[in-house]
């Protein structure tokens, strides 16, 4: 559903150029939790920007559902991304003033749905993320690893098949981090999950 196919991307700056991807073949699916792993600096973050249609390559070839997006423009790309991709980054993108229910109904304002809608989808996202206790609770009140849940749950919210994780448990404790893993694991069964 997602393959890239020797995809090479280089940074340009004044004096130098760098390879950040290196021909890069690739195959992803619904259903599968891919981790990508490497040291700082490897292109963990330029490889993802990708695959989310967030950032061009120079060289290769990537299709996407069935549809070749190699010549897309910038665009046709962030159509692509706003229908395909959701994101969770570590530095989560939730507004600290709101509460749990209310970050999570922000993100499902855009769908379209009627109010009461929205409030029982808001609740099933949280009871997924395992956040029904906290539901009412200040975003800043809750602790790294319910903050990330929320984020998680936001990006559910957006109901698009692959979700995009950049070191999503990169600021949380081992156990935290492991409950994290875990739940996108879980979601994986019908996305996918690419950390
Ligand atoms: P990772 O996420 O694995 O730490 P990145 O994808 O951020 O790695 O970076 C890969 C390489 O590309 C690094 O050498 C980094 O310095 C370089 N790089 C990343 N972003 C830019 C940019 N915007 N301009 C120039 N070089 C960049
Ligand atoms: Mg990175």
């Amino acid at each position: 559903m997602i393959k890239l196919t020797n995809v090479s991307k280089y940074y340009y700056s004044k004096n130098n150029v760098v390879m950040a991807l290196r021909r890069i073949n690739i195959e992803l699916k619904i259903g599968e939790f891919i981790a990508i792993t490497g040291e700082s600096g490897s292109g963990k973050s330029t490889l993802l920007n990708v695959i989310s249609g967030l950032d061009t390559y120079e060289e290769g070839k990537m299709e996407v559902f069935g549809n070749d997006i190699s010549h897309y423009s910038v665009e046709e790309l962030e159509t692509y991304s706003r229908e395909y991709i959701a994101f969770v980054f570590q530095d989560y993108n939730i507004i600290d003033s709101y509460s749990v229910l209310d970050n999570v109904l922000m993100a499902l304002i855009v769908q379209g749905m009627s109010k009461n809608a929205r409030l029982e989808q808001a609740k099933m996202l949280i009871e997924k993320v395992g956040l029904t206790e906290q539901m009412h609770q200040k975003a800043s009140k809750l602790s790294g690893g319910e903050q990330q849940r929320t984020v998680i749950a936001r990006a559910l919210a957006k109901n698009s098949p692959v979700i995009v994780c950049d070191e999503p448990t990169g600021n949380l404790d081992s156990a935290s981090a492991n409950q994290i893993l875990t739940l996108l694991h879980e979601i994986s069964k019908d996305k996918l999950v690419i950390v």
